[in-house]
């Protein structure tokens, strides 16, 4: 469906065609004729199906209808409180990108960097901020930020932030806003927080569910490479050097094995850089900025990485180690084959981990394709091929012994058959000989 008929002014579909929208995804053909109709939204979509553009098109449209004259200081009229800081800088650059022809103005605030160019940003007035929990309550507790005429709020991958233990922050926050406002609730599981929250939360909300498990199987190769633990970074490395990738995705479980991991790809001459939680935001942005812009080869990273992280065309994902939680398999893996491309997610699964990967295909609701690489293969399923093969060549053996003395045994047979035709035959010619004689 093209984006005229879901009612989106021009300003907007002039800024959507720049960045190369031509028709709306699921989502934003579900959602942006309820959020324009004012209607509160409770939708549960997975990142990369373009949920971002779903709730920020109708927003910016909404305030730019009833924006304010240009002398009057600007007040923060939409909210949209997201997870991380990684999302939050994403959905803020992408406000600002599909709002380029409105006079609107935008933020993001999040924790891990300096307070004063934030402070600075919110005094000169802003329209829409985008938001970490912890980080929005405490400019709230130092004046610098006041949510009493926000109109709209927007709680993205809200399962995320009540799973993160933001849910009395959340509850805060949401009782500064005005009870008469329109809220938009997406998360990318129906969990029971959430649940709970959007009663709480939203008035008659309208439902949207997209399925996209689905579409992941159909846009995502994804193969299993059962392999042994102290085998998985050099079967790592070979495999990037060997396919000639060069823009890989790396996901492990901890901090401490990115690091390791990222330690031993960069000794094996793969340009690689490590993005987790105790590394400085600045660190983590350079990280980022070096991975999209193809300066490094590799980012190994943990799960922080696997929501909020978006750069187009990202080719390959590789879950180095499978995740301690099945749904953070599918943000990982949605890391790929993002708006309309083909992706694919290689996961490197050993022994302690195939409980994970039952609970990953219970999720799915299909089994995933399971291989060896070869020259990797575990050393479980070698000894088991070695004992196959032992015991084909045991019997191979006892098979020839026992062709070899059956021959024999019908050797002899016949040997004596022919001893004794030739016996009979000279008994019948002695006698033919003796009858001659009579
Ligand atoms: P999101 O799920 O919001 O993180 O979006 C995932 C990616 O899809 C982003 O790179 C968006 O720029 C892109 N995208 C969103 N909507 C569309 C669309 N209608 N057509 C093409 N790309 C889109």
């Amino acid at each position: 469906m093209s984006f005229e008929k879901l009612g989106l002014v021009p300003e907007l579909l002039s800024a959507i065609s720049e960045l190369g929208y031509t028709k709306a995804t699921p989502v934003q053909k579900k959602v942006i004729p309820f959020v324009i109709g004012g209607k509160d939204v409770m939708a549960t979509a997975q990142t990369g199906t373009g949920k971002t553009a779903a709730y920020a098109l109708p927003l910016l449209q909404i305030l730019s209808k009833r924006d304010i004259k240009e002398k009057t200081k600007r007040i923060i009229r939409a909210l949209v409180l997201v997870p991380t800081r990684e999302l939050a800088a994403q959905v803020e650059k992408s406000i600002k990108l599909y709002g380029k022809n409105f006079s609107l103005v935008s933020c993001a605030v999040y924790g891990g960097v300096k307070f004063t160019p934030q402070t600075k940003k919110l005094e000169r007035g802003v329209d829409i901020l985008v938001a970490t929990p912890g980080r929005l309550l405490e400019h709230v507790k130092q004046g610098n930020i006041n949510l009493s005429k926000v109109e709209i709020v927007v709680y993205d991958e809200s399962d995320r932030i009540l799973d993160m233990g933001f849910w009395e922050e959340i509850i805060t926050i949401s009782s500064m806003i005005p009870k008469k406002r329109q809220t938009l609730l997406f998360s990318v599981e129906q969990s029971k927080s959430v649940k709970k929250f959007s009663e709480l939360t939203l008035i008659k909300p309208v439902k949207v569910t997209i399925n996209n498990q689905g579409d992941l199987a159909k846009k995502v190769r994804q193969t299993i490479y059962i392999c042994d633990q102290d085998k998985k970074s050099a079967l790592l490395s070979y495999m990037i050097g060997s396919k000639n990738w060069h823009q890989v995705l790396v996901f492990t479980k901890t901090r401490k094995s990115a690091d390791d991991l990222g330690k031993y790809l960069n000794e094996s001459g793969l340009k690689t850089l490590i993005l987790h939680g105790e590394k400085a935001h600045s660190k983590r942005t350079k990280a980022l900025k070096d991975f999209k812009n193809g300066t490094i080869r590799v980012l190994v990273a943990t799960d922080i990485a696997s929501r909020g992280l978006d750069i187009e065309d990202l080719p390959h994902v590789i879950n180095y180690e499978l995740p301690g939680d099945a749904e953070d398999y599918v943000h990982r893996i949605g890391r790929t084959g993002r708006a309309g491309n083909l992706g694919e997610a290689i996961s490197l699964v050993c022994k302690d981990e195939r409980k994970v990967l039952k609970d990953i295909e219970r999720l799915l609701k299909y089994g995933l394709q399971v291989e060896f690489f070869e020259g990797f293969e575990p050393k479980e399923w070698i000894e088991k091929e070695a004992n196959k093969h032992t015991i084909k060549a045991k019997i191979e053996r006892s098979q020839e012994r026992r062709s070899k003395t059956a021959n024999s045994v019908v050797g002899m047979r016949r040997k004596k058959a022919n001893d004794r035709n030739a016996q009979k035959k000279a008994t019948v010619k002695k006698r033919k000989k003796v009858t001659k004689r009579d």
